[in-house]
């Protein structure tokens, strides 16, 4: 009797040893990864942009890396990385948005998370300062998934985000860029943040006024779940950046987790055989986190504005290959 107490307080004491263990490490991990867009930063880019973007990046980053390493969720994570980026004008969402063929400014953004699969997306709103938050509202408040034109601009209303003026978003960069590029090349520079917290749930997000010159009522990849943004605990979690009309009809962001979830690849090898071989050259990018917390970067531009940061001290951010 005497020596069955003993072993069950043994085994009781081994147990909650290595639960507790385990609990800890699955706890203390995290991994953030952020992108400013892929292929439209000029290898001439003078060094005084050069490092305004790499400044920027670092202060999205350490946003997002602060409220993971306090024990926050990712979905706070991405928001609060995204609406930093909104509010920089050097990059293609919020602030910064492209203009439209007819000179105004179409919005979308989605978010997705993982956990769940719940999600929420906002196409071609004009008046709504932060797309990102509203695309959170619609996948916490709301029954739907995807909300487009004036009726999304009505809902933030009645949600009470900040509206702006549509001329809120005119900047003298993407003036000068939208005359230059009834020229040839589309300016992009999209902008999405994938992130998996202490607790494993993984999430992404991803915002963009689309692409320059559009005309009004194009919608891209961004918003649309499973091309340009997709998250699932069991696989990973990606957003892209890039000609959306090529991520749509390739199912990017999807096609990675499906990769990984019907033919077990890795993510690297998902992501690479999504980017390098189904999209032709030139065409964009991703970035992803599994669930595991490990992340890629994966572009077929000579450039892709990008950071990491994560629980092992990693912390890097870049732009060319
Ligand atoms: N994917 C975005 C779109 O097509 C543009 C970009 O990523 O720069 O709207």
């Amino acid at each position: 009797m005497k020596i069955t107490m003993k072993m069950f307080f043994i085994s009781f004491w081994v147990v909650s040893l290595f639960g507790f263990q385990s609990n800890i490490s699955a706890q203390n991990k995290y991994t953030i990864v952020i992108h400013g867009g892929a292929g439209y930063i000029s290898p001439e880019i003078s060094p005084v942009i050069e490092n305004a973007y790499i400044l920027s990046l670092t202060k999205a980053l350490n946003i997002g890396k602060k409220i993971l390493e306090e024990g926050g969720s990712s979905i706070n994570a991405v928001e609060q990385v995204i609406r930093f980026f909104e509010n920089d004008s050097l990059f293609n969402a919020g602030k910064g948005a492209v203009f439209t063929s007819a000179g105004t400014h179409e919005l979308d953004a989605s978010i997705m998370v993982g956990k769940d699969l719940t999600t929420g997306a906002v196409a071609g709103v004009k008046t709504i300062r932060h797309p990102i938050s509203l695309a959170r509202l619609v996948m916490e408040k709301t029954p739907y998934v995807l909300f487009a034109g004036e009726g999304a601009d009505e809902l933030g209303k009645r949600f009470g985000v900040e509206i702006v003026d549509n001329k809120y978003f005119n900047t003298t960069k993407r003036f000068n860029q939208w005359l230059k590029k009834r020229e040839k090349e589309k300016i992009k520079g999209t902008v999405g943040c994938v992130a998996i917290d202490k607790d494993g749930n993984i999430v992404a997000g991803t915002s963009t006024g689309g692409l320059t010159d559009k005309w009004p009522g194009r919608v891209g990849d961004s918003p649309l779940i499973n091309a340009g943004t997709y998250a699932d605990n069991k696989t990973c979690g990606v957003s892209g950046t890039g000609i959306g009309e090529l991520f749509i009809r390739n199912t990017v962001a999807y096609n990675i987790s499906a990769l990984m979830k019907y033919k077990d690849y890795t993510l690297k090898q998902a992501a690479e055989e999504v980017i390098l071989n189904m999209l032709p050259k030139g065409s964009g990018g991703i970035i992803a986190v599994d669930k595991d917390g490990s992340y890629q970067f994966v572009f077929n531009t000579s450039s892709m504005l990008r950071g990491v940061a994560n629980s092992n001290g990693v912390f890097e951010v870049k732009i060319w290959k």
